[in-house]
């Protein structure tokens, strides 16, 4: 197996039935899409670098072996959970029966356990930080897997009413088996707006909108109110210098986030939009050569005007994130303008009307 020293944590399992050349086509195929870098392909050893990690590929007399590599057990994980999905393409009847030996398999990560990424926090305090916001400040044992690389996680919300929520656990295959029928979780995404690993708390904001399960959750909340939640998860704050920062109020806290990390000398602009509110509208903290313009719905279109600027700073990272349609638009304009996937992060975080 390949030991990595950035990558302390292995685990494999032998896919009896997977053709290597059929795991190959699909693991360049996935490669080129995302831009992942393909570290080795040849007769013996595929080796693809993912965000979280490494997943690598040596074929065998009956099936192929598949390894994974990564620094913490919740990326291990997150990584082995994807590999499957990708292998259930290939070898569906083979996906239940597998089984992963290795240093990744930690006491913790146990058949029926929690997942490594599966966590309890308690509520320290609700606070106002803006017009249509909530700040939840809270607690939580374990904070060392969070960090600037990935800056979102699940929140777990039981049905309301159930007496006895039940959690997601790990299957004997490695993957997360999750509450179904009138158990089932909403599972919507945040962001850790500020994390204080000595404290052990972290920040997150939610946006007051109609409709909103995870709303009327946070006005509900009393200090000392323990929840659950999944990750860390998702992308992180940007290494570029250059940036056009875009997107609705469901993108503040991660671009109030990405903001807080530039380099004192980034260069770029920040395009917020939200209803019109007044003096206590949303904060973003901009290094000097950065510029916050501030848009407001109903009257002016984000979608046009991001691809406006986008187009006068190609050589900015362009990052956009907000409502479903808007975000389809603005793939597509990028897209037919062969803007680069690796220098533009364009992620949907909400849907009008989805349940
Ligand atoms: C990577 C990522 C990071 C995110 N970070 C944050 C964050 O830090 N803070 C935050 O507030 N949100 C964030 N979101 C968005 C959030 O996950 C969604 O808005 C989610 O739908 C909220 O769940 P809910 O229970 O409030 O509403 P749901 O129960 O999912 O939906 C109920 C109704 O509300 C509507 N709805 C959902 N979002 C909005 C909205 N923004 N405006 C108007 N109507 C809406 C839906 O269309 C639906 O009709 C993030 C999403 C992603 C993918």
């Amino acid at each position: 197996m390949l030991r990595r020293p950035d990558y302390p944590l292995n685990t494999q399992t032998f896919v009896p039935g997977l053709e290597f050349a059929a795991v190959r086509d699909l693991m360049l195929g996935d490669a080129a899409r995302w831009d992942l870098p393909v570290q080795q392909d040849d007769a013996q050893v595929l080796v693809v670098q993912l965000a979280y990690g490494l997943c690598s590929f040596r074929p065998q007399p009956s099936g192929t072996l598949a390894a994974l590599h990564a620094s913490r057990p919740e990326k291990l994980h997150v990584i082995r959970e994807r590999l499957l999905a990708r292998l259930t393409e290939l070898v569906p009847e083979q996906i239940g029966a597998l089984r992963w030996s290795g240093a990744g398999q930690s006491e913790q990560v146990t058949a029926d356990g929690p997942p490594p990424n599966f966590h309890f926090a308690t509520v320290q305090n609700v606070a106002v930080p803006a017009a249509n916001f909530l700040r939840v400040r809270a607690n939580m044992s374990d904070l060392t897997g969070f960090s600037n690389d990935s800056i979102h996680f699940r929140l777990l919300l039981p049905p309301q009413g159930i007496a006895t929520p039940a959690w997601p656990v790990l299957a004997e295959n490695g993957s997360t088996r999750w509450p179904q029928g009138d158990k089932a979780l909403h599972k919507p995404v945040y962001t850790i707006k500020h994390l204080d690993q000595s404290a052990g708390n972290f920040d997150f904001d939610v946006f007051i909108h109609e409709g909103g399960r995870v709303t009327e959750w946070a006005q509900n909340l009393k200090a000392g109110t323990r929840f659950a939640l999944l990750g860390p998860l998702g992308g992180g704050v940007l290494e570029s210098r250059k940036i056009l920062l875009c997107g609705d109020e469901t993108a503040f806290p991660a671009i109030a986030r990405i903001l807080g990390n530039l380099p004192e000398n980034a260069q770029g602009q920040v395009l917020v939009l939200s209803d019109k509110v007044g003096d206590d509208a949303y904060r973003f903290e901009t290094p000097p050569g950065v510029t916050l313009i501030r848009l407001f719905r109903g009257q002016d279109d984000l979608v046009q005007i991001a691809l406006d600027e986008q187009a006068k700073q190609s050589d900015h990272f362009f990052w956009f994130a907000g409502e479903k349609a808007d975000v389809a638009r603005v793939r597509a304009v990028y897209k037919a303008r062969q803007g680069d996937p690796v220098t533009s992060y364009i992620q949907a975080y909400w849907a009008l009307g989805a349940a």
